[in-house]
């Protein structure tokens, strides 16, 4: 299906509400019946029917239709965060002495889950360079049920392989997850390749607005009602149906936003690698990327996030940097109207929960929608500061 059919009017049967052009926000926790009959029919039903907004909300509904049909899976699963659809794939398929296998750098929480949280649970899981499929390779044991990718991923931006992981993992009957928060299913779709599982946060560039928290989760009818009937029922991570409805909104100008993103941050890739200041920058369609071919095989050029590394080692300067940048707001998070930066220098602190590998002199930034002389301008006088 074409995607702007799909953003503006895949699952949305206005007849059924007083044909409103906006959807209704069903905010209801339960649904009543006419006769006990009908009321035993819709609870067995109860993940695809009105019945009790924790199993299915319709406002819900009609976003799981548009972002299955986005990514070119049969279903989809709305989370409270993007953290607990990871965790609710993750949980889905492996038990105790199962092994997993793991690119390096996810994001920071998915690590969490795999070596603390998990490993509670007696769950194995081997962090790899994900660059290499030989690497994957290596790693697979009798017991490794799951690989899992974030191509890519959302600090250094090194991509996997996905026609040749996918290749691998099916060949030893192995389930692969893909994180696609990076790309949205407009820049790529892992599902084409054979991934069983795609999440995302839904709190980058879906909503889009830098207003919500929310996950998404897509794959095969059977994989999304296993895991509704487990760990989504049962951890109960849900999405509301406001946020929902506020995703649905974010979804309409998707790709409108993306191209913007995309064309401004060509011009301050532009700006930044060729300036003195700058020691290197990290974007996956900068023509500089080692893995440049295969981003163009795997992706549609896709912008945003990139990566800086400031041609100094004393963090007084990287400070100063960053805090003379008056329009990158020093935040978390990305993929809202505005742009951002995080200096890791912010995880060096032995009291963090994020151990980093990573210098004190790298930045990530976020380059949003505004117009990109004003951010040109705002990096080349705050880099004139140190
Ligand atoms: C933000 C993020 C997550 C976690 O999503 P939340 O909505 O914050 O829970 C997972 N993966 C990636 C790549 C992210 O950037």
């Amino acid at each position: 299906m074409e995607i702007s059919d799909i953003i503006n009017h895949l699952g949305e049967n206005r007849e059924e509400y007083y044909n409103s052009v906006s959807p209704p926000i069903m905010q209801s926790s339960n649904f009543c019946f006419k006769t006990v009959d009908k009321m035993r029919q819709c609870l067995q039903k109860e993940f695809e029917h009105p019945f009790y907004s924790r199993g299915y909300n319709p406002t819900v509904g009609i976003l799981r239709k548009k972002l299955a049909a986005l990514e070119h899976t049969e279903d989809s699963l709305v989370f409270a965060s993007g953290s607990a659809a990871i965790a609710a794939a993750v949980m889905n398929e492996v038990q105790q002495g199962d092994h997993v296998v793991c690119i390096k750098s996810p994001y920071s929480w998915t690590n969490y889950l795999l070596n603390t949280l998990l490993a509670k649970y007696g769950v194995t899981t081997a962090m790899i360079d994900g660059t290499k499929v030989e690497n994957f390779e290596a790693a697979i044991q009798e017991n490794t049920k799951l690989i899992f990718l974030e191509t890519p991923n959302s600090m250094t931006f090194e991509l996997q392989d996905l026609e040749a992981v996918t290749k691998l993992a099916k060949s030893k009957n192995i389930t692969t997850v893909c994180d696609n928060s990076y790309s949205t299913p407009l820049c790529q779709n892992p599902a084409d390749y054979g991934i069983d599982i795609i999440v995302h946060s839904a709190s980058k560039y879906l909503s889009g607005h830098s207003d919500l928290v929310a996950g998404v989760l897509c794959a095969s009818k059977k994989r999304v009602e296993n895991i509704m009937a487990n760990e989504f029922m049962t951890l109960g991570g849900i999405i509301g149906p406001f946020e929902a409805w506020l995703i649905l909104r974010g979804l309409r100008t998707l790709p409108v936003r993306l191209k913007t993103v995309l064309e401004n941050s060509m011009k301050v890739l532009e700006f930044l690698e060729n300036h003195p200041k700058i020691e290197k920058v990290i974007f996956p369609f900068s023509k500089k990327n080692p893995q440049y071919e295969l981003a163009k095989k795997q992706m549609k050029p896709c912008g945003g996030l990139m990566t800086i590394y400031l041609k100094t080692d004393d963090i007084k300067k990287v400070e100063t940097f960053s805090n003379s940048l008056n329009y990158f707001l020093l935040a978390c998070s990305w993929g809202g109207y505005e742009s951002l930066q995080f200096p890791i220098a912010t995880l060096h602190d032995s009291k963090s929960y994020h151990k980093t590998p990573h210098p004190a002199n790298m930045i990530r930034l976020y380059v949003g929608l505004e117009d990109p002389s004003l951010l040109i301008n705002d990096l080349s006088q705050a880099l004139e500061k140190i």
